[in-house]
């Protein structure tokens, strides 16, 4: 299990009370140009955590917020900081600390969102970009920066002109992957260059020890609000798992697949490899699936995130990189190829469907090799997950077909790591396999038939 075992017990999640059902915005304190922009993205009223939240960090307390994925939790940091922005205007007013790349933009887009209409801007500070654009959007001096710890310290210690010593609010989101991920060091350094006069709200999915510790360096007499009880997967997620041979998992994907076309999927996997080779494998039967994992350069895992978000890809594959954080709302199928070796990972996994207040189902194959990794996250989850029910012959028809098509995924993947060992053969811009679709080509013009509708 990971360093992050140790937990405080959370209290249970309470019911929303009649009062809380017909909570506004603006009954909890936000002003009217943000109740607005709620309004406009559709946020007709406030989640569990934002109705927690909001008006106590309104009232100027430190915030610690233990709130499930998908739970609104940006908004509830995001609304009363630009409320305050909005009443002492200044720049380089807030700092967004994010364990990840996407989250980090996935979190500027919300900022944006909701502080359009008052011109607020946010800039993204993370690895994998060029460091000189984003100097220079700092030299601007923007109202929030939004970064990965390890990239602002870099921005501190070497960015002429940069620092935060103005700094009002401080959001650490994520604090338990931010501390699991060795960003400890940096966190530290943060804390001795901004205001020690400043409001901090820490979010975080699990309160590790680490937290805690972190809790005491960095908040005062915080506010705590907890929206989940400890591993509670949402109400609204159909959980379900499938017992199958290890040789058949990609009959059985493609059976799946095919059951419940028309959805959005997120496939997760357990290696780089794995990802890849299943991406091509789907693409070589003809549906859209894209790859998203921590071998591809910065702009494609982006560019992926992208297509899948904008629905022209109906199928993402990716490792756990995607697991935690990212705000992909229209997931209605989550698919645990690979089961998950650390269970806590499995809530992540799953978190990625049925995300505010929309329904979702999760399905985990587990293999002979996976009873025992099975049984831990039932228990993580308190619940027996009933099997998700498949015609066994029907599956058997596909067989056939697929191993044809993993035939092919294994040449282009051959194919594709000779070519990037050869980089001036413009090996380079296709580490997402876009444009691996010669071999489909080949099979599809073959014995294949085209699905209808992909
Ligand atoms: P988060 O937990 O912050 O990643 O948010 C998850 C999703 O919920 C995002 O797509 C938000 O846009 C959405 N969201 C946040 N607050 C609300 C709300 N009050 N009503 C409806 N959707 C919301």
């Amino acid at each position: 299990m990971a360093a992050s075992g140790e937990h405080e017990s959370l209290p249970e999640d309470p019911q929303p009370s009649v009062e809380e059902e017909t909570k506004t915005f603006k009954d909890l304190g936000v002003t009217d140009v943000l109740c607005e922009a709620c309004d406009q993205l559709g946020w007709t009223k406030p989640t569990k955590i934002q109705i927690e939240a909001i008006p106590m960090a309104l009232q100027g307390r430190d915030i610690i917020g233990l709130a499930e994925t998908g739970s609104g939790k940006t908004g509830a940091f995001a609304l009363p900081i630009l409320n305050a922005l909005l009443e002492t205007p200044q720049r380089l007013f807030a700092l967004v600390l994010t364990p990840t790349r996407e989250l980090a933009f996935q979190i500027s887009e919300q900022f944006e969102a909701l502080g359009s209409s008052i011109g607020v801007q946010c800039t993204v500070i993370v690895g994998g970009i060029d460091s000189m654009s984003q100097s220079l959007a700092l030299a601007k001096k923007p109202h929030v920066v939004i970064a990965t710890p390890g990239r602002l310290i870099d921005h501190l210690e070497n960015t002429k002109g940069f620092n935060l010593r103005a700094l009002k609010y401080l959001v650490m989101d994520e604090a338990d992957r931010i501390l699991n991920m060795d960003f400890e060091t940096e966190v530290d350094k943060i804390l001795k260059v901004i205001p020690r006069d400043r409001k901090t709200f820490l979010f975080s999915a699990t309160m590790t020890k680490k937290v805690q510790k972190l809790q005491r360096a960095a908040l005062k007499n915080p506010v705590k609000c907890a929206v989940s009880s400890k591993y509670q997967t949402v109400e609204k997620l159909q959980q379900y798992y499938l017992f199958i041979p290890s040789k058949f998992k990609d009959t059985y994907l493609v059976y799946i697949l095919n059951e419940l076309a028309g959805n959005s999927f997120m496939i997760f996997c357990s290696t780089c490899n794995n990802t890849q080779r299943t991406a091509l494998l789907l693409r070589n039967l003809g549906f859209t699936a894209i790859p998203l994992h921590g071998q591809m350069s910065q702009s494609k895992r982006l560019g992926s995130l992208n297509k899948f978000k904008a629905k022209a890809r109906s199928i993402l594959l990716a490792t756990d990189v995607a697991s935690r954080g990212l705000d992909i709302p229209h997931v209605d199928v989550v698919v645990n190829f690979d089961i998950p070796t650390h269970s806590k990972d499995y809530i992540h996994r799953v978190g990625r469907t049925a995300r505010a207040g929309r329904s979702g189902k999760a399905i985990t194959f587990v293999t002979q090799y996976d009873v025992e990794l099975f049984q831990r996250i039932e228990h993580l989850i308190g619940k027996k997950l009933p099997v998700f029910p498949t015609q066994d012959d029907e599956v058997m028809l596909l067989a056939e077909r697929v191993t044809e098509a993993q035939r092919f995924a294994r040449m282009e993947l051959r194919e594709h790591g000779e070519k990037k060992k050869r980089p001036r053969e413009d090996a380079g811009d296709n580490d997402d396999m876009e444009g691996a679709v010669g071999v489909r080509n080949k099979v599809a013009g073959g014995k294949m038939k085209k699905r209808k509708g992909r």
